[in-house]
């Protein structure tokens, strides 16, 4: 098995796509900056597969699955120059890249743009530089449904028009695009396109990944108040936060309130291991897939989904519609089943089920 540098691996969707690769036998070096996570993190994952968290990296590797931890940033050259050499010269260069590394709040993007340019864009340049000089041309980013902005129609198909509408999109849609540059398909849209320049690059478009680890040792641990729906009720169930409010319930759906394409975390994870897969095993490509169930579910829909889970109940007001949101997004993910043989396979229910499991286990997060 292959061994991986997994950037941003200690966050929410990393730490789970960790627990998968390491479960496919793969060799697992992480490097983050823990600006928006803790290695507790990353050490019950290694503790997941009877491992140790190795932070003297690759000393210890033996022909097992096994997982290291880099403190730095993404951003610094050096870092990233240092962790491909020392690889090759412990006779086991990385093979391939998922890149996770970023900062994925919309609010905080609009207030401080060039924070989010800078780690998201420039990030994804200095890695892409250090990946060319030393070989390594396997790449899986991290896009995010996100750049479709207010869809024109749903479900929404990879040729939907690219149209974000903060920063934080905009940042997404301007690393895609230098991808694209990279692997010499500038300008053509074409979901799945073969790569002149010899990249294998997938440019996976999240929907909304929620959830947690069925174990409850992992799971979302935001900083503050949660922007997101689901943290927001669990930490409601869980007696954090009085009340969730209901951003609209005069929207254009079944029951009015807003409606999106909430995805288990475990089958967002899955899905990278499938492009790992497919990008390893195929000729050098450039393909972009829309990762999410294809089915969606109101915000009343999330909150009885949730109690059923908890056995609490969780109040909740009506408040003006979130400037920004849209009525609904909703995947449509076939490209991807065609191209990666993937599907989601978990519910509502479990991803209920699931991430009442950590937030009661963890009321506090990894700070418990
Ligand atoms: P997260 O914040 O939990 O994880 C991101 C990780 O990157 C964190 O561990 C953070 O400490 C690390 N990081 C940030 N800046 C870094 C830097 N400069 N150098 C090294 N490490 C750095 O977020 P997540 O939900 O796991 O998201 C992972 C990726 O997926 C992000 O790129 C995000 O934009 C994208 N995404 C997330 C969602 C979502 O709803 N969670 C949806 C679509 C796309
Ligand atoms: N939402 C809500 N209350 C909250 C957070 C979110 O009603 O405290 C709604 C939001 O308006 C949207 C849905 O829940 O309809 C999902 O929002 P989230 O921020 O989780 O995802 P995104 O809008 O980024 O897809």
């Amino acid at each position: 098995m292959a061994q991986l540098l997994i950037t941003g691996g200690a966050g929410f969707i990393g730490s789970h796509c960790c627990d998968v690769l390491l479960e496919a036998g793969h060799q697992l070096v992480v490097l983050d900056d823990f600006s928006n996570s803790s290695a507790i993190a990353l050490e019950r994952v290694a503790d997941l597969h009877g491992l140790s968290l190795q932070r003297q990296w690759a000393e210890h590797h033996g022909s097992g699955s096994s997982i290291s931890l880099i403190e730095g940033d993404v951003r610094e050259r050096q870092t990233l120059d240092q962790l491909f050499t020392r690889a090759k010269a412990l006779g086991r260069s990385i093979e391939a890249v998922i890149h996770f590394a970023g900062l994925k709040a919309v609010g905080e993007s609009v207030q401080q743009p060039l924070r989010y340019w800078d780690v998201n864009l420039v990030g994804s340049q200095r890695l892409l530089e250090a990946m060319e000089t030393h070989g390594c041309r396997t790449l899986v980013f991290s896009s995010s449904a996100t750049l479709y902005g207010t869809p024109e129609q749903v479900p929404i198909a990879e040729s939907a028009p690219i149209q974000p509408i903060n920063p934080y999109g905009a940042s997404k849609a301007a690393v895609e695009t230098l991808l694209a540059d990279v692997a010499g398909c500038s300008g053509c849209s074409d979901p799945v396109q073969s790569s002149p320049k010899g990249w294998r690059i997938a440019r996976l478009r999240y929907f909304n990944p929620v959830g947690a680890h069925p174990s409850g040792r992992i799971g979302e641990d935001p900083n503050g108040l949660p922007n997101n729906l689901f943290p927001f009720v669990t930490q409601v169930a869980v007696g954090r936060r009085e009340a969730l409010q209901v951003f609209g319930d005069d929207w254009p759906t079944r029951d009015g309130t807003g409606v999106r394409d909430y995805i288990h975390v475990m089958d967002l994870a899955e899905g990278h291991r499938a492009a790992l897969k497919t990008l390893l095993a195929g000729p050098p490509q450039l393909l972009t897939l829309n990762l999410g169930s294809g089915q969606g579910a109101s915000v009343l829909e999330v909150i009885q989904a949730t109690e059923a889970a908890s056995g609490r109940s969780i109040p909740y007001r009506i408040a003006p519609r979130r400037p920004g949101d849209a009525a609904i997004t909703v995947a449509d993910p076939s490209l991807a089943e065609r191209v990666l043989g993937w599907r989601t396979q978990r519910t509502l229910n479990d991803i209920c089920r699931d991430g009442w499991a950590w937030q009661k286990a963890n009321p506090h997060g990894f700070s418990t």
